[in-house]
C-alpha cells in the first residue's frame, strides 16, 4: 500500500495528545467472559505462571530482555516515522500518517537531541519504533551507532519492525550498529515467520510482538511452534486495544471492548475477548512446557508503563524550564 502523504508530526501528535479517543468508543461486550477470565487466571497459577496476575502482567519463563528496564520504569522508545508501507487494522499510530522523529509525543529534530533525551531520562533500554522504522533504514542505522557510542555496551537496543523490508545485508549492517534484537510485528504479513527466520541467521534475539485478536489464536498457536524451531526466545502479545486511530475499521468489524473501567492513564480500552485470547495462549505454552517463553502485556501492564512514562515528562519538563 502506498504510504499517505505525511503531515506534520506536531500536528498529529497534539491531536493525539488531546485524548480524542475519549470522544468515542467502542459498544461494551454485555457478557464480557469476566467469569471464564477468573477461571482461566485460576488455572494459570496452578501451572506457575510468572508476573504480576493484578496487573494481568504475565508470562511463562522469562521477560524479553527489552522490556525488564520498561517495567522498571527505564525504558523508552523512538517513533523514527510514524509512516508505514502496511495499513493494520488494529495499528494505534495516530492518522493521518506524519514524517519525523518523536519521543513520547515529543518531536525531536536531530539524533544528539534524542540522545539528550535518553539521557535525561536515564533510560536502560530502548526500542526504534513507528511506523515502519526501516523506511528510515539509513537514519536508524546512524541512530544505533550512535546511541551505541554515547550509552555503550549496557544500553539494550531493539527495532521493531513489520519485518517486510529486511535482507541479510541490513540484518548485518543493524547488528554491526549496535542494535540487540528485532522485535517484529508478524501480524502485519499474516503470521508468516519467514522475516524471523532471516533474522535469527544474524540475531539471536528475535522476538514477535503482535496483538492477542481473539479470531486468529489458531494461526497464532501455529507460529507458536514455527518460531520455536526457529530459536526465537518470546512470543509478546498484547491486548488488542481501540484508540481514536483505529476505532472506525474495529467498528466495521463489529468488535465491541472489554467490559469494566477504563484504564484512566491511557487513551485507548481493551477489545472484548482479547485478553481470554492471550491467557489461553499462555496456558497452552504452559500445559505444552514450551521452551519459547509467552509474555502478556496487557492494558493493565501498559497502564503501569504510562504512569512511569508520566514521571519521566516531569523530569523531562524540569530539565526544559517547563517546556514541552
Ligand atoms: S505494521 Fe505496525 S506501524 Fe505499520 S500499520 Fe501495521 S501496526 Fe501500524
Amino acid at each position: 500500500m502506498t504510504p499517505s502523504r505525511p503531515r506534520r508530526l506536531s500536528e498529529v501528535l497534539e491531536r493525539y495528545a488531546l485524548g480524542l479517543a475519549r470522544e468515542r468508543s467502542l459498544e461494551v461486550k454485555k457478557d464480557d467472559g469476566g467469569k471464564n477470565r477468573g477461571k482461566l487466571l485460576a488455572r494459570l497459577k496452578r501451572l506457575g505462571v510468572k508476573g504480576w496476575p493484578e496487573r494481568l502482567t504475565l508470562y511463562t519463563r522469562s521477560l524479553p530482555k527489552g522490556c525488564q528496564p520498561c517495567l522498571r520504569g527505564q525504558g523508552s522508545n523512538l517513533v523514527m516515522t510514524l509512516m508505514c508501507n502496511r495499513d493494520c487494522f488494529f495499528c494505534f499510530n495516530p492518522k493521518p500518517r506524519a514524517a519525523g522523529m518523536s519521543v513520547h509525543g515529543r518531536a525531536v529534530r536531530t539524533l544528539e537531541e534524542v540522545g539528550d533525551v535518553f539521557a535525561n531520562l536515564g533510560v536502560r533500554s530502548v526500542g526504534i519504533s513507528g511506523g515502519e522504522p526501516l523506511l528510515e533504514r539509513r537514519k536508524v542505522l546512524a541512530l544505533a551507532r550512535n546511541l551505541r557510542r554515547r550509552f555503550g555496551p549496557d544500553l539494550r537496543i531493539d527495532l521493531y519492525t513489520n519485518g517486510d523490508l529486511l535482507s541479510l545485508e541490513l540484518l548485518k549492517r543493524l547488528k554491526a550498529a549496535g542494535v540487540n534484537g528485532l522485535r517484529m510485528n508478524l501480524a502485519a504479513n499474516g503470521y508468516d515467520a519467514a522475516p524471523a527466520a532471516l533474522a535469527r541467521r544474524v540475531f539471536k534475539d528475535v522476538e514477535v510482538e503482535i496483538p492477542a485478536i481473539p479470531e486468529d489464536k489458531p494461526k497464532v498457536l501455529a507460529l507458536l511452534s514455527r518460531l520455536e524451531a526457529l530459536g526465537c526466545r518470546h512470543l509478546i502479545l498484547h491486548e488488542l486495544f481501540s484508540s481514536a486511530a483505529n476505532i472506525e475499521a474495529m467498528q466495521c468489524q463489529g468488535r465491541e471492548a472489554k467490559a469494566g473501567k477504563r484504564e484512566a492513564r491511557l487513551t485507548w480500552s481493551g477489545v472484548a475477548d482479547s485478553e481470554e485470547t492471550a491467557l489461553s495462549v499462555v496456558e497452552t505454552a504452559l500445559r505444552e512446557r514450551r521452551k519459547i517463553s509467552v509474555y502478556y502485556c496487557s492494558c493493565g501492564t501498559q497502564a503501569w508503563i504510562a504512569e512511569r512514562a508520566m514521571d519521566r515528562m516531569k523530569t523531562m519538563r524540569q530539565g526544559d524550564n517547563g517546556e514541552l
